[in-house]
């Protein structure tokens, strides 16, 4: 497919009517390769301390460690509800968003979990922003026809999530992007400040890379550095001490019980 324009996500039908060709569609719900090159085996390496220390980051609360509405397993196999919607949906604070992206919202509970996340980012110097956060699966549905009419459907399931199967509905997850990279949600992202310190800390503060640098084997999903998932401090520090992809993860927490 020829990218046109942004590789962005569309938040809204009317933007999509408007013919803004966008990435909403690939990534996070898509397997198009990337067209940007691959990023250095660095990109994902921690970077400077930045206080990285495998303990809950100061002045995270510790919520329940396994909440299961924190861990459905949702991907390609397997669809949330149709009409799904989380609950306590908010908007994010104005601040938080990234160039043009107003409106997104996420569950209240995962916003209260990413203020601190925020703030110590920009303790660091990082200023993170969100691109894409809660899309309904109404949203999705749109998304998803309109690539239909422009690719065909064998195509746009290759490269757009089918509504029900994005980890976006869940109302815990979002896109970053950064301005170093032109807000572009490309692999670069991965070596942008705000790519490098989400990979390195966002864990601390409960949310999961869902996507990671070869995991499509397994997730589905090509390498997408700038989606994340919140499922919980103690979940998340159990994550990422246990190497898996998020998703093996999540099946052998539900395979515990
Ligand atoms: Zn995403």
């Amino acid at each position: 497919m020829q990218i046109l324009g942004r590789r962005r996500f569309l938040g809204d039908s009317a933007r999509l009517a408007a013919g803004m060709a966008s990435a909403a569609l690939l990534g996070c719900g898509s397997n198009q390769p990337s067209p940007t090159k691959a990023a250095s085996p660095s990109a994902t390496a921690p970077i400077r301390s930045a206080g990285v220390t495998g303990a809950p980051a100061p002045g995270v609360r510790f919520t329940a460690p396994f909440q299961s509405d924190l861990h459905v397993i949702v991907d390609k196999q397997r669809a949330l509800p149709d009409g799904y919607t989380p609950p306590g949906l908010q908007a994010i604070p104005a601040a938080w968003h990234a160039e043009g992206e107003a409106g997104q919202q996420l569950r209240g509970d995962v916003i209260e979990a990413m203020r601190p996340m925020i703030a110590a980012a920009a303790a660091d110097g990082v200023s993170l922003r969100v691109e894409s956060a809660y899309r309904s699966y109404g949203e999705q549905a749109r998304t998803f026809a309109y690539w239909v009419s422009v690719m065909g459907e064998a195509q746009a399931r290759r490269e757009s999530a089918v509504p029900g199967h994005s980890e976006h509905q869940l109302g815990t997850t979002a896109d970053f992007s950064d301005p170093s990279n032109g807000w572009e949600l490309v692999e670069s992202f991965a070596v942008s400040p705000s790519g490098r310190w989400l990979a390195a800390n966002a864990y601390r503060f409960g949310f999961a890379m869902s996507y990671p640098p070869g995991g499509e084997p397994i997730t589905g999903y090509i390498y997408e550095p700038w989606h994340f998932r919140y499922i919980g401090v103690a979940a998340a520090q159990e994550w990422r001490a246990s190497g898996k992809t998020l998703i093996e993860y999540l099946e052998a927490l539900k395979a515990r019980g």
